[in-house]
């Protein structure tokens, strides 16, 4: 059974004994879900339909983080769908793993209007919730995917192409962290889905090695 605090805190609520006495589902009125979904800390929460938490495996080895939730999103509550998530979950299939097997996030928790980029004080406001996912979640491996990702975990303004193919370590959870590029970009250049595989092939040999935490 994973452990039932770090599923609370990501919203799922399995069934428990009543007569079984639990702080975290007497605190679910105040879950990281219920948080985000009620946030209002910028401004996005008055054009989004509504927030994306995230999803897939809670007690995931490998967490992916994209940038924000795009159209598609933000109608329908689940981050990565549309073409670039369906890209996403090939390239997972591709590698042996479901969407099921890794969980899977942004760094914003709204939609910008018309998928702008993210503002730095969305950005400062909304991050507090990704660093909660991560120490719920406690993933082995993260996985920015995009430089705006990118560059927010690690603090950085380098570019994608000077951040791929290095292991990075995620502070402050320590976490090693791999960068790639983000699948809506893939679509716009194909050419480079070849330098994405060997991006994964990185990231799933990383993944496989190790044990979760
Ligand atoms: Fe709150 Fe994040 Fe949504 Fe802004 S983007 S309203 S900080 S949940």
């Amino acid at each position: 059974m994973p452990d039932i605090s770090s599923l609370h805190a990501l919203g799922i609520y399995p069934w428990v004994r009543k007569t079984v006495t639990n702080a975290a589902t007497e605190g679910a009125a105040t879950s990281l879900q219920a948080r985000v979904a009620t946030c209002t800390a910028c401004t996005l929460s008055s054009t989004r339909t509504q927030t994306v938490l995230g999803g897939g495996n809670p007690q995931a080895r490998l967490m992916i983080i994209g940038e924000a939730p795009g159209f598609y999103e933000d109608q329908q509550g689940e981050p990565f769908i549309g073409n670039a998530g369906m890209l996403l979950t090939n390239i997972l299939q591709a590698f042996g793993w479901t969407r099921n097997d890794v969980y899977i996030t942004n760094i914003l928790k709204c939609r910008p209007p018309n998928n702008r980029d993210p503002l730095p004080d969305e950005i400062a406001n909304c991050t507090p919730f990704l660093i909660e996912q991560i120490n719920a979640v406690k993933p082995s491996i993260l996985l920015a995917l995009g430089k705006i990702a990118a560059n927010y975990l690690l603090n950085t303004n380098a570019s994608l192409d000077e951040l791929r193919q290095t292991v990075h370590l995620h502070h402050p959870t320590n976490t090693p962290l791999y960068v790639s590029y983000h699948p809506a970009y893939l679509l716009r250049a194909p050419g480079d889905k070849k330098k994405a595989y060997a991006d994964w092939v990185a990231i799933k040999r990383a993944t496989d090695s190790v044990s979760k935490c």
